[in-house]
């Protein structure tokens, strides 16, 4: 058995797909967010980095920063094991203090990610569930697809958004049956929205639990950045409120928040819970850092939503094929995954502008594109600097521009993916 063949064949088979990832050796400049340092056969040199989770730059700010290596210096590097044995730190009590009122839910649980909050939580609150179906939207993220799997329950896919869908499932199900319908408020690839709400609505009259993932909503939404929920005012009907202290917070880990009973449930039985070392002190004491900041202060959301509207009105007038995004996420349709990675090489050796490309299998074939994150630190001269150097791209590969793309992808009863946003809107 040569075993060193198939792990070569099998990238191999990545590269034919033109799906093998290369990534950017960067070092980002605290105090000057977005600028970051690209390291390039040999050579340093400044880009601007406009594809970050960072959201709001909170990873560089200085109340963040100083919270964390104040906390370095008074507690040290490592929790020092599991929450079990020795891991349970001050700063992560109090982190989940704040995680509980930010969603108004009696208690919440962090987690070392994001990813191992949605696998572990809803493996677990499905698992202890007699026979649980769970319902879960068709574009929902690998780690909620990872629980779903791992709960070994039944599981039934709804088509993206589709109320009419859901209710058909749930109609169909004995009434009987515990059910938890799995969906996420802000979905990162097209930057559409879950009608939250009506999910809620159809939960209550088929009497189903409802898990919701805010990972890509909070610290944006919200008068105190709880997410969609916060911003619409339903926070109080969703029984799980999942998110991650990694994206628009600017640190690491996940967490869940909800009742009480649940909560314990999830933290006493989630072998992805109990069975690995607690989040460092001072990163927990960042992040609490950060949510606090962000519960008080509304200027970073509304500077990144300013910036936002500046990037799709520029690259709309500009004719550049955006995508229609209900929120702060600004896809720009390429259409080719090897024209996708020649742009974003390009961007980047001859512009310094960082976008990652997004290929097959994150966003479905034909659909490849640039998935553009503006921030409140993304000024005005950098957004001009982003159109010229797009329009120059998209001219020199050939990529077809917005009025040059079939009429279809622009019509409304096209899927979301391929719905390009309206001149001018
Ligand atoms: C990034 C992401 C996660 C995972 O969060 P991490 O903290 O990065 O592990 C979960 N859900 C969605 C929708 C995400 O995009």
């Amino acid at each position: 058995m040569d075993y060193q063949s198939h792990f070569a064949s099998a990238i191999e088979a990545l590269h034919a797909e033109r799906r093998y990832r290369v990534f950017a050796d960067l070092e980002r400049i605290a105090g000057r967010f977005p600028a970051a340092l690209w390291r390039h056969e040999g050579e340093a040199r400044e880009i601007t980095v406009w594809c970050s989770n960072d959201y709001l730059g909170m990873g560089q700010h200085p109340a963040v920063v100083e919270a964390m290596s104040s906390a370095v210096a008074a507690m040290g590097s490592g929790a020092g094991g599991t929450r079990n044995i020795s891991g349970t730190s001050h700063p992560l009590v109090e982190l989940e203090a704040e995680l509980a009122d930010l969603h108004g839910k009696e208690a919440a649980l962090v987690f070392t990610s994001g990813f191992v909050s949605n696998d572990a939580s809803i493996s677990t609150i499905a698992k202890l569930l007699p026979d649980c179906l769970i319902l879960s939207d068709e574009l929902n993220h690998a780690s909620m697809i990872e629980g779903v799997r791992r709960s070994g329950c039944r599981k039934q896919v709804f088509r993206h958004n589709d109320l009419a869908h859901l209710e058909e499932l749930l109609k169909a199900a004995d009434p009987e049956r515990p059910k938890l319908i799995v969906f996420e408020s802000v979905y990162s690839m097209d930057g559409d929205v879950a009608p939250i709400a009506a999910i809620c609505d159809l939960a209550d009259r088929y009497n189903a639990m409802t898990y919701i993932d805010e990972v890509h909503a909070v610290g944006m939404y919200g008068p105190r950045g709880g997410g969609i929920t916060d911003r619409d005012g339903v926070a109080h009907r969703l029984d799980v409120i999942e998110g991650t202290l990694a994206k628009a917070f600017g640190v690491l880990g996940g967490y869940i928040a909800g009742s009480r009973a649940l909560v314990d449930a999830v933290r006493s039985y989630a072998t992805g819970f109990i069975f690995t070392t607690a989040l460092p002190p001072a990163l927990a004491a960042a992040a609490a850092a950060s949510i606090r900041h962000l519960k008080g202060s509304a200027t970073e959301r509304a500077g990144q939503q300013r910036q936002v509207g500046e990037v799709k009105r520029g690259l709309t007038e500009a004719d550049l094929p955006v995508m229609a995004s209900d929120t702060h996420i600004v896809p720009l349709l390429v259409g080719d995954p090897e024209l996708c990675k020649q742009a974003s090489d390009r961007l980047l050796d001859r512009h310094g502008i960082y976008i990652q490309p997004i290929n097959y299998p994150t966003v479905p074939r034909g659909t490849e594109r640039l998935r553009i994150t503006p921030t409140p630190l993304h000024d005005d001269a950098l957004v001009a600097a982003l159109r010229d150097a797009l329009v120059e791209t998209w001219t020199a590969l050939g990529i077809p521009f917005a009025s040059q793309r079939p009429a279809a992808e622009a019509r409304d009863d096209h899927p979301p993916a391929l719905v390009l946003a309206k001149a001018g809107g």
